[in-house]
């Protein structure tokens, strides 16, 4: 190996100096510290004083020797200092949030009591609606069943108008009883039930089979009025002691009763026929 280089050397003829550096230059790049270190063997790094090998801090500038422990506490104050940076930053944040909140409880207060104003002009409006639903609705009630009893709207169309109507009533929100209550405050009930007392005694002309004594009290049962329309006991006692009580004319007042408990018809095609019925005969 030491042989090839020296062939190499020789080659080139010594003239490269870059390989063969000239022996007195060396000294000359040494800078001051290592020319001391020499001389005195190991110099402080900071004031350039004699140390002891191994010595960590230097006994006349008081040094630490490592630049890592000399420069702890500048970077102490470093850290401190960005620590109070961060700090102050997170305290302003802090304090924005703060404002932030208050400013939303704030808005979020407002926007309560506007929801609570808006609820009760919504409360409002709804009761005026079912108010009106209900006026507007018991007098077209009233006017269905009342406009010319004998020949006005047929058993469907009464039916059909009282559905539409309840309908209408408790899609605005008014609870079923209070529908109940407002359809037999008009009076719906009554007329039916007054019609029943009418068809079963007969209809509107006196029965053939009445008693010739009994057309008093006939016509008495029938005129009471809708406050005091005659109960079906009352029908059934009358016709029983008059002798005229068929089975279709018991029947007929099974109807009445169930019309009473249920405000429905038992049988809806044979009270549609009802000024067909001639159930009154003489059974004695
Ligand atoms: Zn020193």
């Amino acid at each position: 190996m030491s042989e090839k280089v020296s062939e190499q050397q020789g080659k080139t003829g010594g003239r490269d100096h870059r390989v063969n550096t000239p022996p007195d230059e060396t000294p000359r790049k040494k800078d001051k510290e290592t020319v001391i270190r020499e001389q005195r063997g190991r110099v402080c790094r900071y004031c350039k004083l004699g140390v002891e090998e191994g010595a960590c801090v230097c006994p006349h500038c008081n040094r630490h020797q490592n630049p890592f422990w000399e420069h702890i506490q500048h970077i102490g104050i470093l850290v401190s200092l960005v620590m109070m940076v961060i700090a102050f930053f997170k305290l302003r944040e802090a304090s924005r949030e703060r404002v932030a909140a208050s400013f939303s409880l704030d808005l979020a207060q407002r926007a309560l009591a506007d929801a609570k104003d808006a609820l009760g002009r919504g409360e409002r409006a709804i009761q005026q609606l079912q108010d009106l639903a209900k006026t507007s609705g018991a007098i077209t009630l009233q006017l269905v069943k009342t406009s010319d009893r004998w020949s006005g709207f047929s058993y469907e169309e009464q039916e059909n108008a009282r559905e539409a109507i309840t309908e209408l009533m408790r899609t605005v929100g008014i609870p079923v009883g209070d529908v109940n209550t407002l359809v037999e405050s008009t009076g719906w009930y009554r007329w039916t039930e007054w019609d029943y007392v009418c068809y079963i005694l007969g209809g509107p002309s006196i029965p053939d089979a009445l008693p010739q004594g009994r057309i008093k009290e006939w016509e008495e049962l029938r005129g009471r009025g809708l406050a005091q329309v005659a109960r079906p006991e009352e029908v059934r006692r009358f016709l029983e002691s008059c002798g005229i009580l068929t089975a279709e004319g018991e029947e007929l007042i099974l109807d009445y009763e169930y019309y009473i408990r249920h405000h429905e018809q038992r049988r809806p095609d044979v009270w549609k026929n009802r000024e067909e019925w001639k159930h009154l005969r003489r059974t004695k």
